[in-house]
């Protein structure tokens, strides 16, 4: 009899094991080296350990994604950790330059994009956007005295005015396609290009309103327009092909958006006026 018992536990015990170790969905591009996490340290206590969802961003876009306390936070940056959840992923962030996101996803060495991004043509030929979590607008920052107060000073004619943005956003790409890239400096990222205004190096900044608003207030002197430049569509971006994975993240959207989660979220970062 107690023999017949240990079997039936072995078994039991070997059942629950297979249960463990299958991922939830295999919707992880296997193309990538994404899927196993040694350092599954936070689990409480439980010895299963999730597969890993990586995500490419570029820390330095307050509110959407920025380091607090050596730790990556901001709208994205938990939207992204409850679609991870909903999916039973670990998410796993990775930080680098904006304009190498799109690289790394085509690459594999990440699954997805989250970074404030715009779903743009040009982009949609490179790679696939989940649906729009939120919207942007592109707006210009000026020194609180400068002569330019209206978009339209920008394109009056005799204005030559030198134009900061961060490399490879669309802030970039449309200043360039309007004013010329004679007239458009790129910088790293937006406190770089905010840097080089407050410097006089350049005459504006044309980066992403919620950016912009919290490198108003972290930096003396300055104002942003009351016009704006262009309206957006921020989505996540993903390697073309990998339907599963994006079918995936657009029905933790969905889901997400109808249990409240995600202006939740926002909200938190972003309070209402
Ligand atoms: N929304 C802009 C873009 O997609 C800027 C994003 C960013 O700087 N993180 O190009």
């Amino acid at each position: 009899m107690k023999k017949i018992i240990a079997l039936v536990l072995a078994l039991l015990l070997i059942m629950i094991g297979c249960v463990a170790c299958a991922t939830p969905d295999d919707v992880a591009d296997d193309t990538s080296e994404t899927t196993t996490t040694p350092d599954n340290d936070n689990n409480d206590g439980d010895s299963k350990e999730k597969p890993v969802l990586k995500m490419a961003t570029n820390a330095y876009f307050q509110p959407y994604e920025f380091y607090k306390d050596g730790k990556i936070v901001g709208i994205d940056a938990e939207i992204a950790a409850a679609i991870a959840e909903y999916m039973g992923y670990e998410l796993e962030i990775v930080d680098m330059e904006f304009d190498s996101i799109i690289t790394a996803v085509k690459e594999g060495s990440v699954d997805f994009g989250m970074a404030g991004m715009t779903v743009t043509e040009k982009r949609l030929l490179e790679i696939d956007f989940s649906n729009s979590y939120a919207t942007g607008v592109q707006s210009i920052i000026v020194p609180a005295n400068s002569p330019i107060t209206s978009v339209d000073d920008l394109y009056a004619d005799g204005a030559n005015y030198k134009i900061g943005v961060q490399r490879g956003t669309t802030g970039d790409i449309y200043a360039t396609d309007d004013f010329g890239s004679e007239n458009v400096t790129t910088y790293d990222n937006g406190n770089g290009a905010v840097l080089a205004l407050l410097g006089g190096d350049v005459d504006c900044v044309i980066i992403d309103n919620e950016p912009a608003k919290a490198l108003v207030n972290a930096n003396e002197g300055l104002a942003i327009l009351d016009t704006s430049y262009a309206d957006e569509d921020y989505a996540i971006c993903i390697k073309k092909g990998n339907s599963a994975l994006l079918e995936k993240i657009n029905e933790a959207i969905v889901a997400l958006t109808a249990d409240g989660t995600i202006d939740e979220i926002v909200a938190k970062y972003i309070p209402a006026e």
